[in-house]
């Protein structure tokens, strides 16, 4: 069983090597990050005491372009899982076809027991720490797990600062009122619910009164949530850190998420009922989205589903040994690198508006960010078939094709 984060991002590249028949200096280009930095982020705590955390931010491939990749915050991040994260994002980047590399970064923390002076330390420390990688042509961090456009912001001002003048492209998932750009937030949720369409219409299956279950209820899952209900699925079941909820009508999503912003967890909602998360898994349904953290979908977990789709938003849901059970299980699986890459489609086209100086309006970045995702699930659908592998491999296959080419046509130095 492979549950290192880090081997099971190797496995995957191993195979889509295999499928490829990639040449093995480019195989074994992507089997290393490029460079990873550990940093300690001491902060003065609000009771006067210094807390050291532990960051780090990680490069895996720049070949395509500027490392891209989010920052998270959380109690138990590791080295390995951060550059599992940057690996994906290399390969997301390069599904998407967007001119970017992957990265990832994050602090050891947990942002629920910090103040908000606290975090706000935490933030503009980790950023002097990783200042060496950082700058919009070299690297441009986004909001993952637990952070979001306010870090952003804070990161952003970190940056003008030491560097003594603004540079609004060095971030993105930054506030509108910084530059950000109109539906960023949605971007994720929204190339995730495009990515439902596509494989609901590949399988004939009519979205309009189907069942979905959606693990998590934060920046993706509470939005997508949202968006299913809006093109007519039914939600039954969500669940948070806190448990799940159930609602064989459906929930309401929008009085759900007023409950979770009074409250802070769907548990407790009145339009629903409590079960067990492991329930949830088993319930009938025809689509089931994981939008929380990674490693959900354990190999147990598989052999309950109970869906026709699988759409990971989340990043790394799946552990390695459960994706044979769901092919058996004849479970189709839109795989993370492709179905939750609307939220990088969306820093791209912010990163763009950045440098150029020239906001978009939002119709162009709704439609342009459609346009993208069709078109990379169109081109994994096709990879998929042409190998007659699963979408995963597929993915990872095609974004191995393409970053070959640039790793060929760039070159080894010196
Ligand atoms: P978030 O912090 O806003 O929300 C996370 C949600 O998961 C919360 O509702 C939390 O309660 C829930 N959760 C945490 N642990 C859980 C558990 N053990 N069981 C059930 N629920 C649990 O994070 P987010 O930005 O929504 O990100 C969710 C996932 O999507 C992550 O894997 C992230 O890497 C990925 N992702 C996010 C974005 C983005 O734009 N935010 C982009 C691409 C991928």
């Amino acid at each position: 069983m492979v549950s290192d984060p880090w081997d099971a991002v190797l496995e995957r590249i191993d195979d889509a090597a295999k499928l490829t028949g990639v040449d093995p200096d480019v195989h074994r280009l992507l089997r290393t990050p490029r460079r990873m930095l550990e940093v300690a982020v001491p902060v003065r705590m609000d009771d006067g005491r210094v807390e050291v955390f532990t960051g780090w931010r990680v490069h895996h491939d720049t070949t395509r372009g500027p490392a891209k990749g989010g920052i998270r915050f959380h109690p138990e991040l590791t080295a390995h899982e951060v550059c599992a994260l940057a690996a994906d994002m290399t390969f997301k980047t390069a599904v998407a076809k967007i001119p970017f590399g992957g990265a990832k970064g994050g602090v050891r923390c947990d942002p629920r027991r910090l103040s908000l002076a606290e975090l706000e330390r935490v933030t503009r420390r980790y950023t002097l720490e990783i200042l060496p990688l950082l700058g919009p042509d070299k690297d441009i961090p986004a909001p993952d797990v637990n952070t979001d456009g306010r870090v952003m912001a804070w990161l952003m001002d970190t940056l003008a600062i030491t560097q003594g003048h603004d540079i609004p492209g060095s971030v993105t998932g930054k506030p509108l009122s910084l530059g950000g750009t109109p539906a960023h937030a949605g971007a994720t949720a929204s190339g995730v619910l495009t990515c439902v369409r596509a494989s609901f219409a590949a399988l004939d299956v009519p979205l309009p009164g189907s069942r979905a279950i959606v693990q998590g209820f934060g920046k993706v899952g509470g939005t997508l949530a949202f968006l299913l209900a809006s093109a007519g699925m039914r939600v039954i079941a969500v669940s948070d850190v806190g448990g799940a909820v159930y609602n064989a009508g459906g929930l309401d999503a929008i009085d759900l998420s007023d409950h979770v912003s009074a409250t802070g967890s769907v548990v407790g909602f009145v339009g629903g009922e409590r079960i067990d998360e492991s329930d949830m898994w088993g319930l009938e349904c025809e689509l089931v989205v994981p939008a929380a953290l990674s490693g959900a979908i354990t190999e147990e977990v598989a052999g309950r589903l109970n869906a026709k789709v699988m759409v990971e938003a989340a990043n790394g849901p799946t552990l390695p040994d459960a994706d044979p059970v769901l092919e058996r299980r004849g479970v189709v699986v839109v795989p993370d690198i492709l179905a939750n890459a609307g939220g990088v489609t969306a820093s791209y086209f912010e990163w763009a508006q950045s440098r150029q100086g020239y906001a978009w309006d939002e119709e162009t970045v709704a439609t342009r960010l459609r346009s993208s995702m069709d078109d990379a699930f169109t081109a994994v659908w096709a990879k998929a078939d042409t190998l007659s592998v699963s979408l995963r491999r597929g993915a990872f296959a095609l974004a191995l094709d393409r970053l070959a080419e640039a790793i060929e046509a760039r070159g080894l130095f010196p």
